[in-house]
């Protein structure tokens, strides 16, 4: 019997595990999306949109279809998705497991500045006027409007009104590439960046950039997460999948 599997989605890890659970009979899986981004790039694997009402629409979920897997592969800022994750399989009794890029390391040359929040971020950018890149998504720029002095290119996927008297927006989906990110710090004579520390590659290169040119980062530290098994890439996680099929003689349901 196949290993039903939800994944929490939202992350280049997620679709990589759909995508290669779906090439095998031992696993079924279903990825989730959040809904955040309204030009979502949809999966040729089974998957659904939107959020599932908290803990007990999870818990609810995951019962009445019967999964034995639950991955969280959101964002490592998706803390209310994480924290009903691990609720939602506790109650239910089935195992989770976490697939979380390691934060991004402060090398020699780096100039961080890191804060808790976004609150932090906004305040750290001091009262002189600075030309700032925001790349912290859409769901917080409000946070800026306490330092209105500052001129903000906002970059992100889909465009939304930005609450800023002084800011630009740049549409734009990553992966980015090394020399490009330091052609925007240049061109757009970019004084200092604001960053989550995602820890995901693809968006690694504004940091090196930001280093090879002598510019600072705030970067804003990952919130705490309730507690869970963690892996750092889908080859990890696929075996642990591998090993919980493997293991279990008698999957739920059967
Ligand atoms: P969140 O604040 O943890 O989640 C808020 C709610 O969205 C959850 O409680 C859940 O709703 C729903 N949700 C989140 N992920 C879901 C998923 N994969 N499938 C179904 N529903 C999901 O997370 P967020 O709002 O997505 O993002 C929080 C921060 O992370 C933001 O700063 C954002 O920029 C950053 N971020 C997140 C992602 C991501 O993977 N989601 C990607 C890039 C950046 P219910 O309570 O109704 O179930």
């Amino acid at each position: 019997m196949a290993l039903k599997i939800l994944i929490l989605g939202g992350t280049s890890h997620a679709r990589l595990l759909a995508e290669r659970i779906a090439r095998e009979a031992r696993f079924e899986g279903l990825l989730s999306f959040a809904g955040r981004t309204a030009s979502l790039q949809r999966p040729e694997v089974p998957h659904r949109v939107g959020g599932f009402g908290g803990v007990d629409g999870l818990s609810e979920l995951v019962r009445t279809h019967g999964f034995n897997a639950l991955i969280d592969a959101t964002h490592p800022f998706a803390a209310r998705m994480s924290e009903s994750a691990v609720r939602a399989a506790a109650i239910v009794g089935v195992p989770l497991l976490r697939i979380e890029d390691p934060a991004w390391g402060r090398v020699a040359g780096d100039r961080w500045h890191e804060v808790s929040n976004m609150a932090a971020a906004a305040a750290g950018l001091g009262a002189e006027r600075r030309r700032v890149l925001l790349t912290i998504g859409r769901q917080e720029v409000d946070a800026f409007r306490a330092a209105p002095q500052h001129a903000y290119l906002v970059r992100a996927i889909d465009p939304f009104p930005l609450p800023l008297p002084d800011a630009q927006l740049l549409l734009a989906r990553g992966p980015f590439a090394l020399t490009d990110e330091r052609r925007l710090l240049e061109r757009e004579a970019i004084d200092v960046i604001v960053s989550k520390n995602a820890g995901t590659p693809a968006t690694y290169a504004k940091i090196a950039a930001a280093r090879e040119l002598g510019r600072p980062v705030i970067m804003v530290q990952r919130p705490e997460l309730a507690s869970a098994e963690t892996v750092a890439n889908v080859d990890a996680a696929l075996a642990w999948l591998a090993r919980l099929h493997d293991g279990s003689g008698t999957l739920r349901g059967e």
